[in-house]
């Protein structure tokens, strides 16, 4: 199974993408957390990422599908993956179709997270307190002051992906406002029709 969680800044994807990943055991391809670990690394990847990341700006199309490229050839990606943050542009939407196609493999769906704007900035907030109560260091992009910026970028450069996928049938929504278990049984009753439609 190869699914896409689509979604702006705190709508839950990564909650979401774990558990798809216990349930499933396919592994999650998070790029904010493959571009984390470059500059915790210092890689050279990481060191180009991190004024950017830490300004909530979008890393470079090239950058994120190059890492991508590598991954979803790795072993545990037979089976299938969870992408989570990526793709994030058309360019992006464009290359991992490009990539999917050159492997003759599919995406199976993609399910975008609905989110208040309200609600989404108190997340990011309460997610920032919670790691620093819980004495570990918070993601320099979750400071309230960088909020906006992310989420103009998910408006202006990832929300036309909705588009894009409805375009192509592979689009289905999902409330992201209910509760964490809610947004989970949503996601799988999804996923088994869309797998039922792939065996058709
Ligand atoms: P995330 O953990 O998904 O919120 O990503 C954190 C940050 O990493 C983003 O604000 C971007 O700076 C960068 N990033 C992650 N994924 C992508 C992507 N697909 N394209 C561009 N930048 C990305």
């Amino acid at each position: 199974m190869r699914l896409i969680l689509l979604g702006p800044p705190g709508a839950g994807k990564g909650t979401q993408a774990l558990r798809l990943v216990e349930k499933h055991g396919i592994p999650q391809l998070s790029t904010g957390d493959m571009l984390r670990a470059a500059v915790a690394a210092k890689t050279p990847i990481g060191l180009k990422a991190k004024a950017v990341m830490d300004a909530g700006e979008l890393v470079s199309d090239e950058i994120v599908n190059a890492i991508v490229a590598e991954r979803i050839d790795q072993k545990d990606c037979a089976r299938g993956f969870v992408l989570d943050g990526y793709p994030r542009t058309l360019a992006q939407a464009d290359a991992v179709g490009r990539m999917l196609k050159k492997r003759k493999l599919k995406l199976d769906v993609v399910i975008e997270l609905t989110v208040d704007e309200a609600e989404l900035v108190a997340r990011i907030a309460k997610r920032a307190e919670e790691t620093k109560a819980a004495g570990k260091p918070v993601r320099a992009d979750d400071d309230p002051a960088k909020v906006p910026v992310r989420l103009r970028e998910y408006y202006k450069n990832t929300a036309p992906l909705t588009g894009y996928y409805y375009a192509k049938g592979l689009l289905k929504t999902v409330d992201g406002m209910a509760g964490i278990d809610d947004v989970t049984k949503a996601i799988e009753a999804l996923l088994k029709k869309a797998g039922k439609k792939a065996k058709k």
